[in-house]
């Protein structure tokens, strides 16, 4: 018997955990990817000694990793260390406030109840309501392919249980009145594309996840999760296809029947994408006219703002940083607003700064500290920035900022940096306007409402990554991939 050829486009961690799927069920997976590394979002940079992780270093729920492993009778341990990150995050405000994120729940109460008594108790109704949370979106539906709306109906009930429609920020201040504790319960959102005042509150459910699950980081970098994949998918019999962009999905009589890279065209039973959605209808099935008149229609979707990323390389350490800091600015309401509606870069920002030599020394060379800072940014569709010119700028005020407040002597101690800027996100990974995280995760764009797992009109396209069900995140991605396989495994059974 003829195993199904099937071709995934894209090797992010949805494509990854799609092809590894796909082929431990017996399929033989050729996956493509336009780049010369595996890993989309996640691809990495050496430079000098430093490792500089493109995108994803918050490590949520390994368990949804383990169980790629698992399906082959391997262990995601003998692959790569995982280390525990303690704590989860520091959260600093002007002035040197700050809140320590830990899984410790006295720690906690103790930090909570210096704030503000009342919230003790406020936190632990938050948690109970994000546990339940977790139930409902995560276990339950979070790898469900909602192709009908009879499925949406069916978990309508649970939705509105929950109050799906508020906002994480609205339903948090619900909980809690401290104001940078609200900030520090809404801010997760940030961290797959959404607004805490537009987002549903089901995202909630993050702060269940990571109370749960706990944060990770791989030794050597969330390079090493992007390896310990490749090196499954092709110990399995998989074949990565590196510096390999898929020009064309070829269809015939509303069905694909291949592939066409700069090899030419190739046969496969079916094809998934792990492109950009836009991407995939506008460019890879411009041919089709399925793919122009969804085009037009994802199009109008609202998208994710982009992130201007500054990775930067120091030959001192910075034992006073903690490997995951969230640098609160003054504003926070106001800011977010500009950054999903303004047509202009705010003078002030709030950061995220990534410090892995916190957890694992050897990202440096002895001696340095490796980092990255992020803030985000309206997506190219919002704001018209010439990056070229703006780049450089928005970095030098970025590290200055840094240097005042948190990295003392970091002109001094600067021995690289390179920046990513939005017009990178569209240039390197086909990303629609330069968006970070894909399709914003709003409820009118989520589940149903989101780009299908599998195509409307041609049964054998299939989608996995960022703009599908779930959405952005690892866990979410992989949730996405859990979902397409499912669906693939049914349709292609001899
Ligand atoms: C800076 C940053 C920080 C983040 N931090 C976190 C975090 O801490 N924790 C977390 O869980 N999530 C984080 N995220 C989100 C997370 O990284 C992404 O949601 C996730 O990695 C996206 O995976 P994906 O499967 O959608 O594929 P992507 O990573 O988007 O990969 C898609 C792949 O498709 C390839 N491709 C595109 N067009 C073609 C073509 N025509 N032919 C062949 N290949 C093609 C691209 O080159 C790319 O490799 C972060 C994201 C960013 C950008």
């Amino acid at each position: 018997m003829t195993k199904p050829r099937v071709a995934v486009i894209g090797s992010g961690f949805g494509g990854l955990a799609l092809a590894v799927r796909l082929q431990s069920a017996g399929m033989d997976v050729t996956l493509f990817e336009a780049r010369d590394k595996p890993g989309g979002r996640a691809y990495v940079w050496k430079e000098e000694g430093f490792t500089f992780d493109a995108g994803p270093t918050v490590i949520t729920d390994p368990a949804c990793l383990e169980e790629l492993f698992a399906l082959s009778g391997r262990k995601l341990s003998d692959y790569v260390e995982l280390i525990s990150v303690d704590p989860f995050y520091r959260l600093c405000w002007k002035g040197g406030e700050f809140f320590d994120y830990v899984n410790d729940q006295a720690e906690l109460d103790r930090q909570i109840a210096a704030r503000n008594p009342a919230d003790v108790a406020g936190y632990q109704r938050f948690l109970k309501y994000s546990e339940e949370l977790f139930q409902e979106g995560y276990v339950k539906l979070g790898h469900v392919p909602f192709l009908d709306f009879g499925s949406m109906i069916a978990a309508a009930p649970a939705l509105m249980k929950l109050q799906a429609w508020r906002s994480v920020y609205d339903k948090v201040s619900s909980f809690v009145q401290d104001e940078h504790l609200r900030q520090a319960l809404s801010f997760h959102t940030l961290l797959v594309g959404g607004s805490p005042f537009a987002t549903s509150s089901i995202y909630a459910l993050i702060h269940a996840l990571e109370r749960r699950g706990g944060v990770w980081f791989p030794r050597g970098g969330t390079n090493q999760l992007i390896d310990a994949l490749v090196r499954l998918f092709r110990e399995l019999g998989g074949e990565l296809r590196l510096s390999s962009p898929a020009r064309e999905i070829s269809t015939a009589a509303g069905r694909t029947t291949g592939v066409v890279s700069d090899s030419g065209f190739e046969a496969f039973d079916a094809v998934a994408s792990n492109a950009d959605v836009v991407h995939t209808y506008d460019k890879l099935l411009k041919g089709d006219a399925r793919g122009r008149k969804a085009a037009a229609a994802v199009k109008r979707k609202r998208f994710s703002p982009s992130l201007f990323v500054v990775h930067f390389g120091l030959k001192t350490p910075q034992p006073q940083l903690r490997h995951h800091t969230i640098c609160f600015g003054e504003r926070y309401r106001e800011l977010i607003r500009e950054i999903y509606g303004k047509n202009s870069l705010a003078k002030d920002f709030s950061l995220y700064l990534h410090s892995p030599c916190a957890t694992d020394p050897a990202m440096a060379p002895p001696g340095g500290s490796t980092h990255y800072v992020l803030s985000p940014v309206p997506h190219m569709g919002t704001a018209d920035i010439d990056w070229a010119v703006e780049g450089p700028r928005y970095r030098d005020s970025i590290l200055k900022y840094l240097e005042e407040h948190y990295i003392p002597n970091l002109s001094r101690d600067l021995v690289v940096s390179r920046i990513f800027t939005p017009a990178d996100f569209q240039g390197e990974l086909n990303a629609h306007l330069g968006s970070a995280f894909s399709l914003e995760p709003i409820l009118t764009q989520s589940a149903f409402f989101r780009t299908h797992n599998r195509d409307d009109a041609i049964p054998n396209l299939y989608f996995v990554g960022a703009g599908t069900h779930p959405g952005a995140g690892i866990p979410g991605v992989v949730g996405s991939a859990k979902a397409t396989a499912g669906l693939m495994i049914e349709d292609l059974k001899p």
